[in-house]
């Protein structure tokens, strides 16, 4: 049975629990035609140009395109929304958090310093312990990226862990993300101490984080 697992601020739903997904996008052709499905040729001419995989998590999507196009892509068609400010909050919830599959929790787009962000959310098992992790993704390349920081806090029951990263381009798969553990990992033990579900059955996580740009000489 899938476990039901809904992120309460945004409404969210996991719309793909499996990573082994098949895609289903229900788009039509005639809406998601891509602007940048010719740009192809131009990548070795001019590589910052070469259009960026659609960074949606929740289910397999192939579409491409420059941020431009795939902000109202991710808004539009996956219903992914934006928040503005650099500063967050979501509550994470997962009901009978004790049958953990790998799952994925609704994309939040973060728009601040001009530039947008994408916050994952994900249960995944590292060899067989049970994991969550949270990070941020860059919508743009990678030597941008480092021109930010980020941190992430979960805290409840006065227990709190941080993580301060740098977010990598979306240029990397959230999966390559996620394997490569850069980001604020709990495992499935701890994350229910600072759950604010006494009893347990469902796991509600906060989980707050700021953004800011590193001075660049
Ligand atoms: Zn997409």
């Amino acid at each position: 049975m899938e476990p039901q697992i809904n992120d309460l601020q945004i409404e969210s739903r996991v719309r793909e629990l499996f990573d082994f997904t098949v895609c289903t996008n229900h788009m039509s052709s005639t809406i998601y035609q891509c602007p940048n499905d010719h740009t192809e040729e131009l990548d070795s001419e001019n590589p910052e140009k070469k259009p960026y995989n659609c960074p949606y998590s929740g289910s397999k999507c192939t579409l491409t395109g420059d941020i431009q196009w795939l902000l109202p892509h991710l808004r539009n068609d996956h219903h992914v929304e934006m928040h503005d400010g650099r500063s967050f909050s979501h509550r994470y919830v997962h009901h009978n958090p004790k049958h953990l599959h790998h799952a994925t929790w609704m994309l939040t787009l973060l728009d601040c310093f001009g530039r947008q962000f994408c916050l994952y959310f994900e249960a995944f098992h590292l060899l067989k312990t049970p994991m969550y992790i949270a990070f941020i993704q860059f919508m743009g390349d990678e030597e941008e990226a480092t021109n930010f920081s980020y941190t992430l806090e979960v805290s409840g029951n006065g227990r709190k862990l941080t993580w301060q990263g740098v977010p990598r381009s979306i240029r990397d798969s959230h999966k390559t993300v996620r394997d490569s553990q850069d980001g604020l990992i709990i495992t499935r033990k701890s994350a229910l101490f600072f759950s604010t579900d006494n009893n347990n059955k469902e796991l509600k996580l906060k989980l707050s984080g700021r953004l800011w740009r590193e001075h660049t000489h």
